[in-house]
């Protein structure tokens, strides 16, 4: 029989979530996808089939308190309606920190759990909502097992040098280094590419993950060699209302000269900077494309300019360049932007076809370009499946 798997994937506000249906070990296919959104203020939510047909909607009132609990209770009870006698097998989560302890998917159990929660400290504003996700799904369905998927653990495998900070030794020991993040996206596509371009794929490749948060990871055969994210979330390109790369000698000057709190320096960097900072206008890509504002212009620059900056190092990490991926939101989407980051690697033998750009289709380089382009849509929740399904046949296996 058909098995289920529930993909989820649970921030401060919104929890997307997936289900995707597997035979005999076969890839998992999308049935529903769903997200609820604005929880905290006025949650909404929709779920929709594979091909975007609305299966249910409900709207809270405003103010009216939506636990987790009562969501994934009241989610679960929908699903069972609604998965046509399939089997649901397993709950898979997106948890943003896996530390060094955790190089790879790990079934939830007390042990994982508290091992999860000790990492708090490191990811304090994403790792507390996704842990809250593991916690009310167990507390409504005691017996559905649950795997654990970490953003952190694609990169587990960088060389040493990629990892370290040039900072003494025992401050590593207690955790301070790079770990990298947007990991579920770069191994999907990393398996996308080695079916659609494997050549390509077995080469050096830097793939770009441009949504509200936004990273670059330079991949060899598959494999993450280095990426602009770092310690937090914070690190590496411009974002939404994030900072990126940052001088710390900026944040000493503020804390000891300006008077500024730890927290407000926080809020200041990870809400109140990036794309939204520089241009007054907003944190969206879209809106920013729209706007007659020129800071708005400037700001779609910056991200231009320091996205190249970033894959000019990343290039040297990698010794050369043979393919570049734009991927999510902005990657995805917005043609005027991948144009503007690519003519800025022009010295590096990028050049687009316009025409395929602006078509959006899944190969933008001309013919001659020496480096290939192309635009692949992430899947997250697709990858967050297959771990789960995988680590729970593996279970099968030995029990
Ligand atoms: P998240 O990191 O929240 O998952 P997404 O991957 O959904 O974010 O990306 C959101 C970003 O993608 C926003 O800046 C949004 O404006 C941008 N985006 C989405 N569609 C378009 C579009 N058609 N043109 C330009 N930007 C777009």
């Amino acid at each position: 029989m058909a098995q289920a798997i529930l993909s989820l994937n649970a921030g401060s506000s919104s929890i997307k979530f997936a289900v995707f249906k597997s035979e005999q070990q076969a890839d998992p296919v999308l049935s529903v996808a769903g997200k609820v959104e604005g929880i905290g203020t006025a949650p909404h939510l929709v779920a929709r089939d594979s091909r975007g047909a609305v299966l249910t909607e409900r709207r809270w009132d405003k103010g009216q308190a939506l636990t987790h609990e009562a969501f994934f209770g009241d989610l679960l009870d929908w699903l069972d309606e609604h998965l046509d006698g399939c089997d649901l097998a397993g709950v898979g989560h997106r948890i943003v920190h896996g530390g060094e302890a955790y190089a790879a998917p790990v079934l939830v159990t007390p042990e994982t759990l508290a091992g999860m929660e000790a990492l708090t400290p490191l990811a304090p504003l994403h790792q507390p909502h996704n842990l809250a996700a593991i916690r009310a799904v167990a507390d409504v369905r005691p017996d559905l097992a649950q795997v654990a998927c970490f953003d952190t653990a694609f990169h587990a495998g960088q060389p040493e040098v990629a990892r370290r900070f040039a900072i003494p030794h025992e401050l590593e020991d207690r955790g301070m280094r790079r770990y990298g993040f947007h990991g579920l996206s770069y191994e999907y596509i990393a398996l996308h590419l080695a079916r659609i371009d494997p050549s390509l794929a077995a080469g050096r490749v830097i793939a770009a993950h441009l949504g509200n948060g936004a990273s670059l990871c330079a991949m060899q055969g598959g494999r993450s060699v280095d990426t602009t994210m770092s310690f937090t979330t914070l690190d590496g390109l411009v974002m939404g209302t994030r900072s990126g790369s940052i001088d710390p000698g900026l944040i000493l000057y503020l804390l000891l000269q300006e008077g500024c709190t730890a927290e407000s320096v926080q809020r200041l960097l990870y809400e109140r900077s990036g794309l939204l900072g520089v241009s007054g206008v907003s944190s969206d890509m879209r809106a920013l494309l729209e706007s007659d504002d020129p800071r708005a212009d400037e700001a779609v620059e910056l991200f231009a300019y320091r996205f190249a900056r970033e894959a000019g190092a990343l290039t040297s990490s990698l010794g050369g360049l043979d393919g570049l991926v734009f991927t999510a939101g902005i990657g995805e989407n917005a043609p005027a932007v991948r144009a503007l980051a690519c003519r800025r690697l022009t010295w590096l033998g990028v050049v687009l076809d316009d025409e395929a750009n602006k078509r959006g289709a899944a190969l933008i380089s001309a013919p001659g370009s020496a480096v290939t382009v192309r635009v692949v849509p992430t899947d997250e929740e697709q990858m967050i499946a297959r771990h789960t399904l995988h680590l729970l046949s593996q279970r099968q296996e030995t029990t």
